[in-house]
């Protein structure tokens, strides 16, 4: 395969990363950060929202706090002064087209001289100051103007990570779009199905994605890849499902479940009671695997219907393996569920990926030989080095997406036998959703919480109560409670923008996001007077690191914990009294629920305050919400209707679509995500094994085989 760019020829979807220009092995490791390891995973690196450099404005409209395009004319011969420290200036003056003079400068930059000379024409990107002199911008991005509608309109700006910044990331997703071209890019949306949902061809899709004219052409890119995306997932599923049909369960019967309800203390709800029913008629049924959702609100006790499940299995002699989504959760469901199940004579393991190599050997072989009937872990337990003696069940606590570990745990028939199955979702799904999604798939819901608890007062402000806030947070942490903030940023990466690209208005608004790291630094230096620790936890920390910052604020060392939304799923607090979560606009509403459902877990009043300056009517509205409802299933119905099923679907290229990676909304509807389902039921009916639609079935392969890698 010709690969070398340099001299003309183009590449494909599968050349090494290195041949986009300028990418070495140095950068192509910084570029798997993002999950981006082939050239043409450079095209699925969607922008999160678009500059709006086409709408100019003149000097005296320019908001000095957010970054605007301004077309000026250079009305003064760049100079260059040398400044202390070694550093040089060079300022010029332009004008615009009323004739106000702006100041322009540009540091450490020789070759600015000699870029600008007076009567040209040129678009500037930044922020115009106004300051006593006049006014000014400071190192601006600067595009040649000429012939203004020539230059784009809307450029887009991607997702970043520590040592990308955005004109690389750019450069090198420009550089692949415009090397692999449009006839080498496989298209795995056939052409009826197309045509009949009005979307563009895949090459046209990646253009209209990272080059738009307008934002029509970005709504009509993203309803193709929600098309894409959903057509694959249930492509996958569906050919996943037909094989497990045709599995041989591992024989169960029905046996008491008194020891272990003894062991609780508490009586199970009678929606939990309901479940469990369900799973054990499903289990002992000798006719097929269990293929079986638990939905369930945030608190429902979940974990107590799944400890029934891993309870049959046990006492019909097999093994069973409980999947979480963190190695956080995995330890918290361990520490509860083992001394249950030790108590009952079963030995049960935990498995997950940071564990020392030394202990994963033991914890593997005990499973091995069947000496541990019970696994509690990551996706480390499916990797192809955990072999079960004897599986008879598994079960993945899951995250939003629901699906992921499903596919996996579907490709988990070992000995002919294939385990049982049961999926249990972090979050209420709507029900319209398991409707259209699952069809044949059983779905057990917890629609009750368990007794005596008090629902969490919530309340929504905008950022001017920020000196209240710290007051309330010094007040619940000095008074034994526990305090979670939650940031949407990890660190300031970038100044606020004027962008568009959003529909919830989330970054259009110019909003200032706030970073974990500044707020981490408020807090603490604030709260210090009042002897209260302040903890932090974010994504890139390891994951050692966030154990221990995780143990440390659920042990009461530290008392508030500002943090991502990696705190999101599943964690106990039972101190928690107080979730605050900045920028709430930024968040869906199933997300925001979950966090919510961080606190309210103890006997104290618990509440959750959103903390948001966005203006628009649809981030309004979608707090309300919140505000008035602390019934999951209704919130999630409600996020359905506002931000589409395309949340719910995980990505064709087998990845986790991250917050902020396609600005939150997939432009999917419920309509177009029903005729994908029902496409992929004909297509699979009439040639199961894909024959006439290579494209498909290879992407449909590879979102299987990249959730089996991802979950390692
Ligand atoms: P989730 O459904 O969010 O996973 P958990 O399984 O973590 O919820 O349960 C939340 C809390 O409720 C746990 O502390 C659990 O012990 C408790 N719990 C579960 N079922 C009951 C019940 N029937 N009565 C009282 N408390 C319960
Ligand atoms: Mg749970």
């Amino acid at each position: 395969m010709r690969t070398k760019s340099d001299n003309g020829t183009s590449l494909s979807f599968d050349s090494p990363l290195t041949s986009v220009p300028g990418i070495g092995v140095r950068r192509a490791e910084l570029f798997s950060r993002l999950g981006i390891e082939k050239a043409g995973d450079l095209l699925d690196h969607f922008p999160r929202a678009y500059q709006n450099r086409g709408n100019a404005r003149l000097l005296s409209e320019c908001d000095p706090d957010v970054a605007c395009a301004c077309i000026l004319t250079v009305s003064s011969v760049p100079r260059t002064a040398k400044l202390p420290g070694g550093m040089t200036l060079t300022k010029f003056g332009a004008v615009d087209d009323t004739g106000r003079r702006a100041t322009v400068c540009y540091f450490n930059n020789r070759f600015i001289e000699k870029t600008f000379s007076v009567g040209q024409r040129w678009r500037f990107w930044g922020r115009v100051r106004r300051e006593r002199a006049g006014f000014m911008l400071s190192s601006p991005v600067h595009e040649r103007a000429e012939d203004e509608s020539r230059l784009p309109a809307l450029v887009p700006v991607y997702p970043l990570t520590a040592g990308l910044n955005g004109q690389l990331v750019s450069k090198a997703v420009s550089d692949a779009l415009s090397l692999i071209g449009g006839a080498s890019v496989p298209d795995p949306v056939p052409e009826e199905l197309r045509l009949k949902e009005k979307v563009p061809p895949a090459s046209e899709a990646y253009r209209m994605i990272h080059r738009p004219r307008d934002m029509e052409e970005v709504s009509l890119a993203r309803r193709y890849f929600a098309l894409r995306d959903a057509l694959v997932f249930s492509v996958s599923l569906g050919v996943h499902r037909r094989k497990l049909k045709k599995g041989i369960p591992p024989a169960m019967k029905p046996v008491p479940l008194t020891p272990l309800t003894g062991l609780l203390g508490f009586r199970l709800t009678s929606a939990q009671q309901r479940s469990v029913r369900e799973i054990s008629l499903d289990m002992t049924s000798g006719k097929t695997p269990m293929t079986r959702l638990l939905s369930g609100d945030v608190g429902s006790g979940k974990t107590a219907v799944a400890a029934f499940a891993a309870y049959i299995a046990l006492r019909n002699g097999w093994q069973a393996g409980l999947m979480a989504p963190t190695d956080i959760l995995a330890r918290q469901h361990f520490a509860k569920l083992s001394p249950l199940f030790e108590q009952l004579g079963y030995k049960t393991v935990l498995l997950t990926g940071s564990m020392k190599e030394s202990e994963k050997i033991v914890a593997r072989a005990e499973l091995a030989n069947g000496k541990a009937k019970f696994a509690v872990g990551t996706h480390a337990l499916l990797t192809d080095s955990t072999e079960f003696y004897r599986p008879g069940l598994m079960i993945a606590d899951e995250q939003h997406r629901f699906g992921v570990s499903q596919r996996a745990v579907f490709g988990d028939s070992r000995g002919g036998i294939t385990p049982h199955m049961l999926v249990m979702s972090a979050t209420p799904i709507p029900r319209t959703m398991g409707l259209v999604m699952f069809g044949d798939l059983s779905v057990s819901t917890l629609n009750e919480l368990p007794p005596g608890r008090k629902p969490v007062r919530t309340f929504s402000v905008d950022s001017s109560y920020t000196a209240r806030l710290t007051e309330f947070i010094k007040k619940q942490a000095s008074s034994g409670g526990r305090v979670y903030v939650v940031c949407p940023l990890i660190e300031k990466e970038e100044e606020r923008e004027d962008l568009v690209g959003d529909e919830y208005g989330i970054y259009g608004a110019g909003a200032a996001l706030c970073s974990v790291s500044e707020t981490y630094e408020y807090l603490s230096s604030a709260l210090k007077d009042a002897d209260i620790t302040v903890g932090l936890v974010h994504g890139r920390m390891k994951s050692s690191e966030k154990d221990a910052a995780m143990t440390d604020f659920a042990a009461g060392r530290t008392q508030v914990l500002v943090s991502t939304t990696v705190i999101e799923v599943g964690v106990d607090v039972p101190e928690a009294t107080l979730m605050l979560v900045l920028n709430a606009e930024c968040f869906g509403l199933a997300q925001l629920h979950q966090l919510r459902g961080r606190v309210g877990r103890g006997k104290a009043e618990s509440f959750c305050v959103l903390v948001s300056d966005a203006e628009g009517q649809a981030a309004k509205e979608r707090l309300n919400v919140m505000v008035k409802t602390n019934d999951g299933f209704a919130i999630a119905e409600a996020d359905l209707a506002q931000r589409g099923p395309g949340d719910y679907l995980p990505r064709a290229d087998g990845k986790i679509r991250q917050h902020g990676e396609f600005p939150g909304v997939m432009s999917a509807d419920m309509n177009m995500l029903k005729d994908a389902l029902d496409f992929s039921a004909a297509v699979l009916e009439r040639d199961p094994s894909l024959s006439t639609m290579p494209e498909l079935r290879a992407e449909a392969e590879k979102l299987f085989s990249a959730n089996s890698r991802a979950l390692q």
